[in-house]
């Protein structure tokens, strides 16, 4: 069984364009984080410990350095990459110090473009204009923006320092601009349920996005959340819910939205728990398996389950069974982008 029979993947999606296989390198741009330096607060946000995904020496290399190290480690090489700026608040910077960044990626032959991971209030329009600017030279472009829930509650008690408000405006602002955005969602957070997972998603997709990024709560060390579970005062999810939600969550997804990914890993002994985060496949393995039974992506808003033809000279999209054929720019004026309400329930 696989992923791609039932989900809309960012490796379906680059491929729809590219014609081949696009990976993504990860890097570090040496950037901090308002939740961490004392701008916004210093503890950060409960479940993070950017060591657990990012390499912090990497940040003393230059973006080429990192580049050829990341290729390096790959099994299978490709002819086309993304740079993602992956740790800490990658738009946490000066105007300038941005540019030569995120030039000095594009600057390569094989990088086609940029993800750039930051938060909901570090967007603002002069930095959107520099990613639209890339853009509109044809690289790809995506804003990976963590939101985790739309809940204000939730986001306060795990101390992101921003509501649900900041990323609206943020969204409707990267999208006005042409930008694709990526929701980063975090499945198991402390005092949420499945129906607050299953209404983030209705806010999200009602404001509108392009990709989401699905991840089970998992605990590292060196996190807020790691005394309170060695305290036993907090339960991750365990494969099958976070699965069935997860689940859910796609069949309730119009069939245009990328799924960035659908779970996540940490190695122990960074990952605390739960065990099954060691290996992603499990998550994704048992998503594909409730899929296969139940519908894939769209399925439970009866859309069409083909995703949509992406051309990528016109930088336009094209839905399949519509006529619709729109300039990125216009996406998010026109509501092209189909949210539940579109859809017979
Ligand atoms: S998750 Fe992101 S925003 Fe939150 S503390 Fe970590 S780096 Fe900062």
């Amino acid at each position: 069984m696989n992923l791609n029979n039932y989900v809309y993947t960012f490796g379906d999606y680059l491929k729809s364009i590219y014609g081949k296989r696009v990976r993504k390198l990860t890097l570090h741009g040496s950037f901090s984080c308002p939740n961490r330096d004392g701008t916004l607060g210093t503890g950060g946000c409960t479940y993070c410990n950017v060591a657990s995904f990012a390499e912090e020496q990497a940040a003393q290399q230059s973006v080429a350095d990192q580049l050829l190290h990341r290729r390096s480690e790959l099994r299978q090489k490709s002819s086309h990459y993304l740079a993602y700026f992956q740790a800490y608040t990658s738009t946490y910077g000066e105007i300038s110090q941005l540019r030569q960044l995120y030039e000095s990626a594009l600057a390569e032959q094989d990088i086609v473009g940029l993800c750039v991971g930051t938060r909901p209030d570090c967007v603002p329009d002069e930095v959107l204009a520099i990613l639209a600017e890339y853009q509109r030279q044809g690289q790809e472009i995506w804003l990976e923006l963590g939101l985790q829930s739309a809940h204000d509650l939730t986001l306060k008690r795990i101390n992101r320092g921003h509501d649900f408000a900041a990323y609206r405006d943020a969204v409707v602002r990267a999208r006005r601009m042409g930008i694709k955005v990526c929701t980063h969602l975090i499945i198991g957070l402390p005092k949420e349920t499945r129906n607050h997972h299953l209404s983030t998603l209705d806010k999200v997709l009602d404001t509108g996005v392009d990709g989401i990024k699905l991840h089970p709560l998992h605990i590292v060390e060196g996190s807020l959340l790691a005394k309170v579970w060695r305290r036993n005062k907090i339960q991750p999810p365990d494969l099958e819910s976070y699965s069935q939600t997860a689940a859910e969550i796609i069949r309730r997804t119009p069939a245009s939205t990328v799924f960035h990914r659908v779970s996540a890993s940490a190695r122990p002994p960074t990952l605390l728990a739960p065990q099954w985060c060691e290996n992603r496949w499990n998550g994704m393995q048992r998503i594909t398996e409730i899929l296969a039974e139940r519908g894939g992506q769209g399925s439970a808003l009866n859309c069409p389950t083909s995703p949509p033809v992406l051309f990528k000279d016109s930088i336009s999209y094209r839905f399949p069974n519509s006529a619709v054929c729109l300039p990125t720019d216009q996406v998010s004026q026109t509501g092209a982008h189909r949210t539940p309400s579109d859809f017979a329930r």
